[in-house]
């Protein structure tokens, strides 16, 4: 839909729907007088324009999205009951929002940062949320080290600026981010548009089919655009020459009928390997590598639709990882579980209690039938039902069955790290990344990652933070020691 569909027509009014008489001069006592209080047009325009804006992300602040279609095109019955994933060519709507992550509300976007993939699917069982980034892995392994990785990638608190001293020092100190900085700083660090990058849930996720078998997965979209990145510099020029240039492109490309897709793959373990997986498969800074657990493809994900309102549909939108519908839930990943959390507690203080019944945010093949009611902005749509259950009045009752099926646990509650399986250690994916990459693209990457360890001021914290290179690649850092040492003189 273009721009001029949606003008409306008649008086323009109050917020009360009064007409307005004037909408140029305010009232004044005479001609030349002051304004009056009595001109509600005046002080109401003033008000609401004071209040336009609601607390934007804390990360992720900056986005754009678009509707579309997820379409099955495998059938998955053996491996999850989620109704939306039953049959071959079942189509299912949903809500895509791309995002940086350290930059505010107003950043550029051609810059390097993960970029956010969150996906809502409209389903018949409930929205299912699936919140991810264009990378399959991140940075560390547990939530509760989350507010410490953030505030090391935002502004100092003295400085008001992102400093080298504080991201290094963190990432030196956090072996575990050495996969994720590596794939950070290679090409893919900055892709061209959201229309050329893949998706990833990154976390592992449980799918538990009719019989209660239960099955890990992990979810890869993969661009049928192709892979187009921007390099450092073409990067730092677009930024500054077209700050939106991410957001435009999406929507330029909806609006002219290219509509970009995505070709959607699974990887599955049966619940009974995890134990003595060579890797932690609930550690998300490990993939699952492609020869142990082959991507399978089960559907075809397609942007077709703008919205019509960014601040409605897109600032307003909210995704929780913890929105799971029957067939599918949470794994014990660390992050994800803290996550479950975090989410919806950030939209109840951004948006407000009742942000999951907004139009973007409601369910749209099914509706939410539940016992809570009023919060700021209630739209009474229970209207007069009863609000307690149980009761003699009829109204939405429990199913009995979960969503998902329950884990075995075992040992004593305690601050305990996540288990180390055989192979692991916090290097050598980032290892296996890099010797994966071309030449030129390692070439780059030593490059990119020299030129910001460079601006360390402390060199305990640049040698710990090559370091951690070295350990995953001597060759990688061999040249990085090299190319900072260059630099630094
Ligand atoms: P495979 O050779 O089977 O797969 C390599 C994967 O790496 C492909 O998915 C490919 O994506 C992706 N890839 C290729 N070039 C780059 C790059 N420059 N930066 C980031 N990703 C790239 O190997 P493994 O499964 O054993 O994985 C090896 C390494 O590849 C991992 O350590 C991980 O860093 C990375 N990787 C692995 C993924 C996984 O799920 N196993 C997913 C993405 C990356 P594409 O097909 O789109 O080119």
């Amino acid at each position: 839909m273009t721009q001029e569909a949606h003008v409306t027509q008649g008086p323009l009014t109050t917020e009360a729907g009064a007409p307005v008489a004037d909408n140029q001069n305010s009232e004044t006592a005479g001609v030349g007088g002051p304004v009056l209080v009595q001109d509600q047009l005046l002080l109401e325009k003033l008000a609401h324009f004071n209040r336009e804006r609601i607390p934007e992300r804390v990360v992720h602040a900056r986005g754009a999205g678009a509707y579309g279609t997820f379409t099955v095109t495998r059938d998955v019955s053996q491996w999850t009951r989620a109704k939306f994933l039953s049959e071959v060519g079942k189509e299912t709507e949903t809500f895509l929002r791309f995002s940086t992550v350290a930059g505010n509300l107003g950043a550029a976007d051609a810059v390097r940062d993960p970029r956010g993939w969150a996906l809502k699917f409209y389903t018949e069982e409930g929205n299912y949320d699936l919140v991810g980034n264009n990378t399959p892995v991140f940075f560390i392994k547990d939530a509760i080290k989350f507010p410490d990785f953030i505030h090391t990638q935002k502004r100092d608190p003295y400085t008001g600026s992102q400093e080298a001293d504080n991201v290094w020092d963190f990432w030196g100190l956090s072996p575990e981010s050495t996969h994720q900085v590596t794939w950070l700083f290679g090409d893919r660090g900055i892709p061209a548009s959201y229309r050329h990058m893949n998706g990833y849930g990154s976390h592992t996720f449980q799918w538990n089919n009719e019989a209660a078998e239960v099955f890990w997965v992990k979810y890869h979209f993969k661009t049928d655009q192709g892979i187009k990145n921007l390099t450092q510099d073409e990067a730092n020029r677009l930024a500054g020459e077209d700050p939106d240039s991410h957001q435009r492109d999406l929507r330029e490309a909806i609006e002219r009928g290219d509509f970009p897709s995505w070709t959607v793959q699974v990887q599955i373990m049966p619940a009974a390997d995890a134990a003595n997986y060579r890797f932690n498969p609930f550690d998300l800074t490990k993939v699952w590598p492609h020869e142990d657990y082959p991507p399978i493809e089960i559907g075809k994900l397609e942007l077709n639709r703008n919205p019509e309102n960014i601040f409605a549909e897109v600032e307003q939108s909210v995704f929780s990882p913890a929105h799971f519908v029957p067939g599918i839930g949470p794994s014990p990943d660390k992050m994800l579980q803290g996550r479950l959390f975090a989410y919806g507690d950030a939209h109840r203080y951004r948006v407000g209690i009742n942000a999951d019944h907004l139009p973007v945010n409601r369910p749209h093949a099914t509706e939410a039938r539940t016992h809570s009611r009023d919060g700021f902005l209630y739209d009474g749509r229970h209207k007069g039902a009863k609000n307690y259950e149980p009761n003699s009045f009829g109204g939405p009752h429990q199913t009995d069955r979960p969503l998902w099926v329950g884990s075995a646990v075992t040992g004593a509650t305690g601050d305990h790290a996540a288990p180390s399986h055989a192979e692991d250690s916090d290097f050598v994916q980032a290892g296996t990344l890099y010797r994966l990459m071309s030449e030129g693209e390692r070439g780059r990457l030593v490059e990119n990652l020299a030129g910001f360890i460079a601006k360390v001021s402390r060199d305990d914290i640049a040698e710990r933070a090559i370091d951690n290179f070295r350990q995953a690649d001597g060759d990688f850092g061999k040249r990085l020691e090299a190319a900072v040492q260059a630099l630094r003189g």
